[in-house]
């Protein structure tokens, strides 16, 4: 094994030679050729400075308090007129000509065996040097009062400057500015602060294929994630964004727009084009920006290989892979750093928390790998579950609570293994009830109920099998399982260990699905369906994976045969029904309500029992109580029945 990484086949076109650098190599390297330079700055007026960092340390101008103050309501008075007052021996006072509220200057001085009555923040006379409360004195004759007990010089006194000093540097450059900065800030009469200025950051899309949200998808079109997810992620760091839109992969076009946003900007953020394919062409371009262009294109880091990081004339350049979690994760590991040292920001923090991992994890060699995670409550502390779909999937950053990560020489983490997981958040959020299993779009309409009443629900979909797994090593409350035993020739029960019990869900008709008005299965039933499929050699069919219940039943239906796209073998319900909707396949077996929301046809085979694997000893915790009463309620049960699904019997 060898740390050495291998280098990047080069291109014929590219004009540097470009290797695979470590995580901290590349950033090593980004930095030095960004560092050191001067923060961009300006100055604000102190109401529009919230949330931004101090440019410079602040000195206070003047003294705070400006003057001696009394912190009490009472009476000026010469502490050595009291050193004898007792209950019983009680000192009388002579009341001096005026009483001194906030905001009125002394005029009388207090002479031996005088008292100056003062309000809480009134100035401290001439000859006083401690206060008396009110509490602690009497009236006496006509302008006189008495008092029972001695005081210390200086009592109930704050002395000018005590707060801040004039010329004390009061908050530090870097400090962000929040309301008690504020307060301090207006306490010492500032009204103008310099700051560092926030970024203005460009982001830019690329990609043909690129729709923006709100328009209409085309065939073989992608919404655009990466433009909002930056643009956020800029924002929440404490940066200007300007998301200029999606760039179509054109040389030209795009050389014009990267030019356009790096003038008007001080940081200009890509996403896609990284690889070397054949209409990747953002990297290329770098290399005409200004120098000394690219510094890293390639890093060792899973997701996010193919992240590319260059300094044209001074200004960071970085193009994010662009696949949605790759981008979020290098942008948030390599990039937050370093535009928040660029804009004087402080470094952020991440809270931390330790956990044990459920399973094996898996990681490649020679690349520091970040597992996203979603944390429950096991029985001995927390458990964290890898949520990834791969970088491809979205949901793997979003359903996740943070991450761990995977050292570049380590090839998995072993399973019972305790990490250190980085939170997204402050605080780990322990939910009120846990679901881990196979996921059903059934299931998302007991558990909006749950969430509607308050009921904080984390819903895991691991698949049936990894679901009775975490239900047996108490991870969860309840496991949704579909799992077919064919010695008994039924569903789920013969799955349970002691401790579980069934808890019985719904139906989910499985059958043929096709496209309305194909001939070959219009008004057959499922076996003339199959029949005609299979007589006709330009018939294609999509299965399922090995290990689903639904692959079972496609088996018994072909017997031996292995028509054409038997090998296509998608891992969900919804990717059939997109196969068939999408004319990649002609046939395929799914549930009826997928079929349905993709406006197929489809032919009834046969019930699937989808049910939930209860701990008993979980039973009585108020958050299962309420699954089952939603479970069974009129309004769900109508809304699964509206949905397609029906009711176990
Ligand atoms: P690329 O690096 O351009 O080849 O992109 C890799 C993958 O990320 C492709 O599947 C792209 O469709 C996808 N992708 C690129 N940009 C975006 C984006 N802005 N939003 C969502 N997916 C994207
Ligand atoms: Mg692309």
């Amino acid at each position: 094994m060898t740390n050495t990484p291998p280098p990047i086949r080069q291109d014929a076109d590219q004009e540097q030679f470009l290797t695979i650098l470590s995580r901290e190599d590349a950033l090593a390297r980004f930095q030095a050729a960004l560092f050191p330079r001067p923060v961009p700055t300006e100055e604000r007026v102190l109401a529009d400075a919230l949330g931004l960092a101090l440019a410079e340390d602040v000195a206070a101008p003047v003294d705070v308090p400006p003057f001696d103050r009394s912190n009490v309501d009472g009476f000026a008075v010469r502490a050595a007129d009291l050193a004898a007052a007792s209950e019983t021996r009680p000192i009388r006072l002579v009341l001096n000509a005026e009483a001194i509220a906030c905001g009125i200057v002394p005029q009388l001085p207090v002479l031996p065996g005088t008292a100056t009555a003062i309000a809480t923040g009134g100035p401290l006379p001439r000859g006083a040097d401690a206060i008396v409360m009110v509490e602690h004195t009497q009236p006496a004759d006509a302008g006189a009062i008495e008092v029972r007990r001695g005081v210390s010089p200086g009592q109930f006194i704050s002395n000018a400057g005590s707060d801040m000093a004039r010329g004390e540097v009061v908050l530090r450059a870097g400090t962000v500015i929040g309301s008690r900065e504020i307060g301090m800030l207006a306490a010492c009469g500032i009204a103008r602060v310099t700051v560092a200025r926030k970024l203005r950051v460009a982001i830019l899309s690329t990609g043909d294929e690129l729709v923006q949200p709100g328009e209409p998808l085309r065939p073989a079109g992608i919404y655009d994630a990466n433009g909002p997810i930056i643009r956020a992620a800029v924002i929440e760091n404490g940066g200007e964004a300007h998301f200029l839109g999606a760039m179509p992969d054109d040389e030209g076009v795009l050389e014009r727009a990267m030019r356009e946003a790096l003038a008007a900007h001080d940081v200009l953020i890509l996403s896609g084009g990284t690889s070397k394919g054949a209409g990747d062409v953002s990297h290329r371009i770098l290399g005409r920006l200004g120098k000394p262009g690219i510094i890293a294109h390639g890093v060792a880091l899973k997701p996010g290989k193919p992240l590319c990081l260059a300094v044209c004339d001074g200004k960071p350049v970085i193009i994010l892979p662009g696949f949605p979690t790759s981008a979020m994760f290098t942008f948030h590991d390599m990039v937050v750093p370093v535009l928040r040292r660029v804009a004087g920001l402080p470094p952020r923090i991440d809270a931390q928390v330790a956990a044990r991992l459920p399973f094996r994890v898996p990681s490649e060699l020679g690349r520091t790998e970040f597992v996203m995670v979603s944390l429950v409550q096991g029985q001995d502390g927390l458990a964290a579950y890898p949520t990834g779909k791969g970088s491809g999937a979205i949901t793997s950053f979003t359903q996740a609570d943070g991450f761990i990560r995977i050292e570049a020489l380590a090839d998995h983490m072993p399973a019972g293994a305790e990490v250190p997981v980085t939170l997204f958040t402050p605080q780990v959020r322990v939910p009120d009830l846990v679901v881990i299993g196979s996921h059903c779009t059934g299931l998302d309409l007991v558990v909006g109920e749950l969430s509607r009443s308050g009921i904080s629900v984390r819903s895991l979909a691991v698949g049936s099998l990894g679901g009775l797994a975490a239900v047996k090593r108490g991870e969860c409350d309840l496991a949704p399982i579909h799992l077919f035993d064919p010695n008994t020739h039924t569903y789920n029960a013969p799955f349970l260990s002691d401790g579980l019990e069934l808890v019985p869900g719904w139906r989910r008709m499985q059958g043929l699905v096709f496209r309305r008005g194909d001939e070959r299965f219009e008004g057959r039933s499922a076996e003339e369906a199959v029949r005609a499929a299979l007589a006709d050699p330009e018939c294609m069919m999509v299965n399922r994976n090995q290990g689903s219940g639904t692959r079972i039943l496609i088996d018994q239906l072909l017997g031996s045969d292995r028509p054409d796209g038997y090998w296509n073998q998608p891992r969900s319900h919804s990717a059939v029904a997109a196969a068939v909707a999408q004319m990649r396949a002609d046939w395929g077996i799914t549930i009826a309500p997928v079929a349905g929301a993709a406006g197929l046809g489809f032919i009834p085979l046969t019930e699937e029992h989808y049910d939930f694997a209860l701990v008993s000893a979980r039973k009585d915790r108020p958050a299962v109580q309420a699954f089952l009463a939603a479970l069974q309620s009129a309004d769900i049960q109508a809304a699964l029945e509206r949905a397609g699904f029906s009711r176990a019997v």
